[in-house]
């Protein structure tokens, strides 16, 4: 059996679904079953997200969404298929218009109707892409609702495994067809809502499925052509790498080396499963499986801007048990997340990183604290980190950490088993640092 999962930034237009009918092909096993999980196509997540945010506008985003798909659909499928399709996208946009009317007039939308209006993307992409399949001989068929069974966590659901696999189980049995279109991204609670397990979520959706049908693949098509070494657009010399454990995966995907949901590879850990990632348009991908070993060296670097290193100052804070509670907790009550903290033994300071649009609410509510801190500063700085099973070799870390040096990194901080360090640097440095580890890391893929 195979999982395979489309991404929504590759479906826009007819030449995209050429090149992925050529990639489908290719892939699915004729003599077995296999599950395409897609995601809703170009966009269709922003503007869903446009409807509430902008409800003046709700009603022409449901039309041009609508559009699109037929527009799409026309130039996809024929006769009978398109006939066939082209009602179930009407009946779709119309209880979509129905509720973008609806929110407008009670001008509130609780998490709950979110997450239904957000639904909409994937459960339109299946039928699009499973007429486009069967328009092309692929004997495909799609599940329009959800296979995933979640909690009611709106917006970030948490997946029950055992009841979706239960209900993929019984989907399956009810089609025949060895080809089945499914939704990514989407649940369905036990009280039959609509829920959402995070953005991005088809990939994690998709590596659910490949473990809950013990598959020995599950493949993610995307834009890009696997996970690079670094930003191509930063750093031009950047290359496609070809193996990554799973600790390096999570932690290069948290980094935001490819945008990949944060619970991706969790159902993978402690089985067989492999998941590639592979590119639609360049040749090329990122084959992920197992834990670190003596061949994993030095994978990838990423950096992060835009951040801003709070540092508090106290004598008051020493020995006490609570104080850095009391300062999370703050920063907690602003709605702050924290990036990255350190405190050094003497326990005078508390340094934290954190978004630079959360600073002001993060100072706003630590000026709460004045008998606790004496002193607040901040300045803005960046990340730069740097991935690699080799990091928990001695002799790699140390060279790392030596080019790092000159640029006298704030902090430094490891990440998960040890396969991450990152160096919180002033902003000026970014640049010059990534370049800098980026060459380790080539001269490492090398050796
Ligand atoms: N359509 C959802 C999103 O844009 C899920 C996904 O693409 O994986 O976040
Ligand atoms: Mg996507």
């Amino acid at each position: 059996m195979k999982v395979i999962k489309i991404g929504g930034s590759i479906q826009k237009d007819e030449k995209d679904y050429e090149l992925i009918l050529e990639k489908i092909r290719k892939e699915i096993d004729n003599s077995d079953r296999n599950i395409i999980v897609t995601s809703a196509i170009k966009n269709v997540t922003n503007q869903l997200l446009e409807i509430i945010k902008n409800m003046d506008k709700s009603t022409d985003i449901v039309t041009d969404i609508y559009d699109r798909h037929i527009r799409l659909l026309s130039k996809l499928s024929k006769g009978g298929e398109f006939e066939k399709t082209f009602q179930e996208l009407s009946k779709l946009s119309d209880e979509l218009y129905k509720i973008a009317w609806s929110i407008r007039v009670i001008d509130e939308v609780t998490p709950k109707v979110k997450d239904y209006i957000l639904s909409f993307g994937e459960r339109f992409a299946v039928a699009l892409l499973s007429a486009f399949l069967r328009s092309n001989g692929i004997p495909a068929v799609h599940i329009s609702e959800p296979v995933l069974v979640t909690d009611e966590n709106f917006g970030e659901a948490n997946v029950l495994f055992q009841q979706s696999k239960e209900n993929l189980l019984k989907k399956m049995e009810e089609v025949k067809e060895s080809v089945i279109v499914v939704p990514g991204f989407i649940g369905k609670s036990l009280n039959n809502k609509y829920t959402t397990i995070g953005r991005g979520g088809s990939d994690y959706t998709a590596t659910v499925i490949g473990r809950i049908l013990g598959v020995k693949e599950v493949k993610l098509i995307t834009e890009v052509p696997g996970v690079m070494t670094a930003d191509p657009k930063k750093i031009p010399e950047a290359k496609t790498i070809p193996r990554l454990s799973l600790e390096e995966a999570v932690e290069l995907s948290q980094l935001g080396a490819k945008r990949l949901h944060p619970k991706t590879f969790d159902p993978i850990f402690n089985t067989d499963i492999k998941v590639i990632i592979e590119g639609l348009y360049e040749e090329g991908n990122t084959i992920v499986e197992g834990s670190c070993t003596k061949e994993d060296t030095l994978k990838g670097i990423a950096t992060r801007s835009n951040l801003e290193l709070v540092t508090i100052e106290s004598t008051n804070i020493v020995g006490k048990i609570g104080s850095a509670a009391t300062i999370m907790s703050e920063a907690r009550n602003a709605n702050v997340n924290i990036i990255a903290i350190s405190q050094p033994v003497t326990e005078t300071v508390i340094q934290l990183v954190i978004d630079s649009e959360d600073k002001n609410r993060l100072l706003e509510g630590l000026t709460k604290l004045s008998n606790l801190i004496e002193d607040i500063q901040s300045r803005k700085v960046s990340a730069v980190s740097i991935v690699g099973c080799g990091l928990r070799n001695k002799e790699i870390s140390s060279k790392v950490i030596s080019k790092a040096s000159p640029f006298d990194p704030l902090f430094i901080s490891r990440g998960l088993k040890g396969v991450s360090l990152t160096f919180i640097v002033d902003e000026k440095d970014e640049n010059e640092l990534a370049k800098e580890l980026h060459e380790a890391v080539l001269e490492w893929q090398t050796k």
